[in-house]
């Protein structure tokens, strides 16, 4: 299923406006709305989407998927896997799990959470494929095999 044009609500919006994101089907729509007021409105809606996002994203959240090994640089997530983040509706779903959460509080809380985040993922089936599928939405090239 394709989304409709956000301009002309009438051809599939195959495009997206990198500015933006609304779906667009042609040049001649996205001509239209580059610059456009519809545009900026849609662009704030999305920035405070984000930053709701990651306001409400606990620690841990921004330390996975930075990579073991790595220096104290890259212990947050770029925008670009946020994006990734906010898209996933199987993420999405997982942070509304009263149970997940309370994990994810628990490690957070915990002085040692690397060792806490083990433990968990060791104890919990879930939470071990939450992880694993949170992971794989950041960093899908990085995905184990
Ligand atoms: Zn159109
Ligand atoms: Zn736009």
């Amino acid at each position: 299923m394709v989304a409709k044009c956000g301009i002309c609500n009438e051809a599939d919006g195959r495009y997206k406006c990198p500015q933006c994101r609304t779906a667009y089907c042609s040049v001649t729509c996205f001509k239209s709305h580059k610059g456009s007021a519809a545009c900026a409105e849609a662009r704030e809606a999305l920035l405070r989407q984000r930053e709701a996002a990651e306001a409400g994203q606990s620690p841990l959240l921004q330390g996975l998927g930075s990579g073991d090994g790595k220096e104290d640089e890259g212990y947050r997530v770029t925008p670009d896997q946020l994006d990734r983040m906010v898209e996933s509706k199987r993420l999405q779903e997982w942070l509304r799990d009263p149970m997940l959460r309370e994990v994810i509080e628990l490690v957070d809380a915990s002085g040692d959470r690397e060792r806490a985040l083990d433990t968990a993922v060791g104890s919990n089936e879930q939470f071990s494929e939450f992880v694993r599928v949170l992971a794989e939405t950041i960093n899908p090239e990085g995905a184990p095999t």
